[in-house]
């Protein structure tokens, strides 16, 4: 890679940048992170990397999904099982309803960062610093816990480890073990049509098990664990950089031995990264660093970015056209999207880069209620997937797959779903830190209806 390491970020010009008043402080942080192990592998990265790759050519389905501002208090047995279940539940319906596989990546284990659309907010008649995620201040509103701290840099470290490691612990524990999705749990799940239909699909699966066993074709590792892939936002670039290390992976060669392939670079705080709608910027920080690493990458795209401008991007991040190697993250709004997204996708087949296109409904449809609470419609979201959906069939494309903002927990932060949840009734457990997430119940209703758009 040409005039590239992992610092060549810091001779361009950066958005959403952190001031630190302790010079000393992010020194010291990122010394002690540089001792650190890798959290991810490059052969979890890889493999991830080809699974996308059949996802671009339309052989797989990827659900990505979690909060918008992970919180270090997340990092508990409860909500990382809640989180893991619902996008286990979820993939099991849109397996049924694509008739792919899907790959699951969950937007935990590092999520803290975020990027705001003011540095700073007055609260209570005091000016103080936006918070910025856990990983960067605190979200007490006090200009003294607003102060980034570089400690905090360390803690998102051992936050992001000690999620990934109960992640890694329950999986290989048979938490996702398909011969009893019953056990997954249905939680707060009371819509007995819901219910009903999930019932249904488990019991298809449980029938195609019992074959399997009869006939011993059961023993396959895929039955009884699943992989369950990391992302965050690679927003600060301090932190990603001093993770970044040139790795090598054994590769069994047709012989049986073992072999080093070539050694590349790697972010390895996760195993999937994307750049921000707000610091995509051809000449940025942020551009440069991720045009250097090996990771599968996300880029998010929305109104404001132009098809010839897009395309330039991609030669930058991929020059070599690797298929699947960048995920299109797509947030328009579904007033939007059918203004935009088809001139996106034919500038993107004329160039010849195959990447993965997702749909995130989330972010281009945030609303606000008469009294001031940011909220998502059910419906809004909903309208934004079939139209993605529609839009790429009718290009010749392939929607790839979905980025969600959900919570295994029963929080009322969108409007709508069969629940009916009103806007009166979002005061009731609106507990996010940032954008309203879907609840588990929206989160199944959605899968459910997606699945139901492939079977159409
Ligand atoms: C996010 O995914 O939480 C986010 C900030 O999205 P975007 O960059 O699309 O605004
Ligand atoms: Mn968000």
């Amino acid at each position: 890679m040409a005039n590239w390491s992992p610092s060549s970020w810091t001779t361009k010009p950066i958005k959403q940048d952190v001031v630190y008043e302790d010079v000393q402080g992010v020194k010291d942080a990122l010394s002690q992170l540089q001792r650190l192990p890798p959290l991810v592998t490059a052969r979890e990265i890889n493999n991830l990397k080809s699974n996308l790759k059949k996802v671009a050519l339309g052989e797989a389905f990827v659900l990505q999904g979690g909060d918008c501002a992970e919180l270090f208090d997340y990092c508990n047995q409860e909500m990382i099982e809640a989180k893991l279940k619902l996008l286990l539940q979820m993939s099991l319906i849109l397996i049924w309803g694509a008739n792919k596989p899907v790959i699951r990546i969950a937007r935990i284990a590092g999520q803290f960062a975020k990027p705001r659309s003011s540095p700073t907010e007055t609260v209570n008649g005091v000016e103080m610093p936006s918070f910025r995620g856990d990983n960067i201040n605190g979200f007490e509103a006090t200009p003294e816990s607003r102060k980034p701290d570089p400690a905090r840099l360390v803690s998102a470290y051992f936050h992001s480890a000690a999620t990934l490691n109960y992640m890694r612990a329950s999986l290989s524990s048979g938490l996702a073990d398909l011969h009893s999705p019953m056990d997954w749990g249905l939680g707060h799940v009371i819509e007995p049509s819901i219910k009903d239909q999930y019932s249904r699909i488990v019991n298809s699966v449980q029938d195609a098990l019992r074959f399997m066993r009869t006939v011993g074709i059961d023993k396959d590792r895929g039955v009884e664990t699943a992989d369950i892939y990391t992302s965050h936002e690679g927003l600060s670039l301090e932190y990603e950089s001093t993770m970044t290390q040139m790795l090598k992976q054994p590769v069994q060669s047709g012989h049986g031995t073992v072999t080093q392939s070539d050694p590349a670079w790697y972010a390895t705080s996760g195993h999937f990264l994307w750049i921000g709608d707000r610091t995509r910027q051809l000449d940025g920080a942020h551009v440069e660093f991720f045009r250097g690493i090996s990771n599968p990458v996300g880029i998010k795209i929305g109104p404001t970015m132009a098809a010839d401008e897009l395309v330039r991007l991609l030669d930058v991040v991929n020059p070599n056209k690797e298929i699947g190697k960048v995920t299109l993250i797509s947030r328009y709004g579904a007033s939007k999207i059918a203004q935009y997204l088809p001139g996106h996708i034919a500038a993107v087949q004329a160039s010849g880069h195959i990447p993965v296109w997702q749909c995130d409904p989330m972010h281009g449809n945030g609303k606000a209620t008469p009294s001031g609470v940011k909220t998502r419609h059910f419906t809004d979201i909903l309208s934004e997937l079939k139209q993605a959906l529609e839009i790429h069939r009718q290009a010749g494309s392939f929607l790839g797959g979905m980025h969600l903002e959900l919570t295994g927990e029963a929080v009322t932060e969108c409007v709508g779903g069969a629940a009916g949840l009103t806007e009166d009734g979002l005061g009731e457990r609106y507990t996010t830190f940032c954008d309203p997430r879907l609840n588990e119940k929206q989160a199944l209703e959605l899968a459910f209806l997606v699945a139901g758009f492939y079977r159409e």
